[in-house]
């Protein structure tokens, strides 16, 4: 809690004791914050700890969004009670020990701040747990438990992820992002938080009706950017949904493809007051999502990394970027996969220094790093990274070359070096990270904007490095998180789900009404 909460309480109190009713006091809302976020392959060898959620708790928690700044609107619109919050880079499924530890202080800490006017369930949605499916819906479950059924939950969520019927049961309030990439991500939150704030503040509680349509449709999210038609304007049809009156809120959820779990799918759910508006709308979109499925195509032109890599050195166009996408560490690849790095070594045009030049982000390597470390900038190496989590399409990579640079103190990386054989810059990190700003490159005296190529472990590019490309193809590379969905070997998949069976019949996309958690047994 903050220390000025307390004064508001304190101002509170004074003012009942004092009996000066005129203007009339209102109570300030009490509101706990609680949340996991996690993208988790099931289809990738690797294992997420509990030290991956770098978990902040209690006032740390007020450092991770802007909106909880001291001089915010919403931070004094209540009286908040931060738990836990923890946000992992996506990778392999979580260890049950990390989920039920992450868990239990979660519901310790809840306990001893009872009681709660509202709770902010901060999570992604397609958390995997070793042995548990859908551990969000588990976990709000087990927090309904200890917070009881008169709180209003608010559940934010990423539209990648999962909803589950035991998840939209026991969120009264819920909704996702509207935009991919996210670049609504904190608007999203914080628009979870200030219609939680209304609901409680204006006396209207729980919304009277929530509709649940699950869209039978599985698409990875290289296919559903909202940048490109039809992912454009199918969630360009969501702003206008959710703000008819009668209607609380509106999302569609894209859901997440890499896990084989009952509850991947793509889901509408629906918000408000008024019955009719409510499952209208919810059909509405469900209808306009499978209206469009056959239109979702790849964000950006397709192709096996040796016809990526052909069209890239014929290329006139630089930087011409390369998306290494079956390892996107973002949607849940290890990370450390060195089948890609592999290909373009052998390639003859970067075997020297006048090749074309190449930028590869990234191949984590933590012995390679210690060679690195030991010889210095400028120094010579010879070792091998990759492949310790993922070996299974190729063993660690051999890497013979001068250090360009060295950088220590990143928080998902830790130590990030630049190691130059051939014409190729090869990024070699402690642990996995992410590169996703043109910073990532420049801090390691790399540049992107001028460089030849540039192959990145990542699906659509984030904004920055596609601001910058000149061209730009997405490589159909193989690894945890495998593009090619069609494929995969799912066994859990709860019905027939579109593209997986391409001769499906119209399916039944009436909405279902949720119950309210009250009346959830
Ligand atoms: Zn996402």
């Amino acid at each position: 809690m903050r220390p000025f909460s307390f004064l508001l309480i304190f101002c509170l109190a004074t003012s009942l004791a004092t009996a000066q009713p005129n203007p009339p006091v209102k109570r300030l809302p009490r509101i706990a914050i609680a949340g996991l976020g996690i993208e988790s392959s099931t289809f990738s060898p690797a294992l997420t700890g509990e030290a991956a959620f770098h978990a902040k708790y209690g006032d740390a928690i007020f450092a991770i969004y802007p909106f909880w700044s001291p001089d915010s609107v919403i931070t004094r619109e209540a009286v908040w009670v931060p738990t836990i919050d923890g946000h992992a880079l996506p990778g392999g499924a979580v260890t049950r020990e990390a989920y039920e530890s992450l868990v239990r202080k979660t519901l310790d800490s809840l306990k001893k701040h009872l009681p709660y006017d509202g709770l902010f369930y901060d999570i992604h949605g397609a958390m995997s747990v070793v042995g548990l499916d859908d551990p969000e819906g588990d976990f709000l479950v087990r927090i309904r438990k200890v917070v009881g059924k008169k709180t209003i939950i608010s559940t934010a969520m990423d539209l990648h992820g999962n909803v589950s019927w035991r998840l939209a049961e026991n969120s009264d309030l819920i909704t996702c992002y509207r935009m991919a990439p996210h670049e609504d991500a904190l608007q999203t939150k914080r628009r979870a938080i200030t219609i939680l704030i209304d609901r409680l503040q204006t006396g209207k509680g729980k919304p009277a009706y929530k509709a649940y349509i699950a869209v039978p449709i599985l698409l990875p999210g290289e296919k559903t950017s909202t940048r490109i038609e039809p992912g454009k304007s199918l969630y360009a049809k969501v702003w206008p949904a959710a703000v008819q009156p009668g209607i609380v809120d509106a999302a569609i959820w894209i859901g997440y493809a890499w896990a084989d779990e009952p509850r991947n799918h793509a889901v509408v759910m629906v918000t408000g007051d008024d019955k009719a508006k409510v499952t209208s709308t919810a059909e509405y979109l469900a209808k306009s999502f499978w209206d469009v499925r056959n239109e979702f195509k790849f964000v950006a032109p397709t192709g096996s990394l040796k016809e990526c890599l052909d069209k890239a050195i014929a290329s006139t166009r630089h930087p011409f970027y390369i998306s290494d996408s079956g390892d996107n560490p973002t949607a849940g690849g290890a990370g450390d996969v060195t089948w890609t790095l592999t290909q373009i070594l052998k390639r003859p045009e970067f075997k020297t220094d006048k090749g074309p030049s190449l930028i590869y982000a990234s191949i984590p390597g933590p012995e390679m790093i210690k060679k690195i470390l030991a010889a210095g900038v400028s120094g010579h190496v010879d070792g091998y990274a990759g492949a310790k989590v993922d070996a299974r399409l190729a063993p660690p990579v051999h890497i013979v070359g001068t250090v360009e640079s060295i950088v220590k103190g990143d928080v998902d990386a830790e130590v990030e070096a630049s190691v130059k054989m051939g014409s190729v810059h090869i990024i070699v990190t402690q642990k996995r990270k992410p590169y996703h700003h043109e910073k990532d490159f420049t801090k390691l005296g790399l540049n992107p904007r001028t460089a030849d190529i540039v192959v990145v472990k990542i699906g659509y590019l984030e904004p920055e490095l596609y601001n910058m490309r000149a061209d730009w193809l997405l490589a159909l590379t193989p690894g945890g998180v495998d593009q090619d969905i069609e494929h995969l070997p799912y066994k859990h998949l709860k019905c027939s789900i579109f593209p997986l069976d391409k001769n499906m019949k119209d399916p039944d996309l009436t909405a279902k009404l949720v119950p309210l958690s009250d009346e959830v047994k």
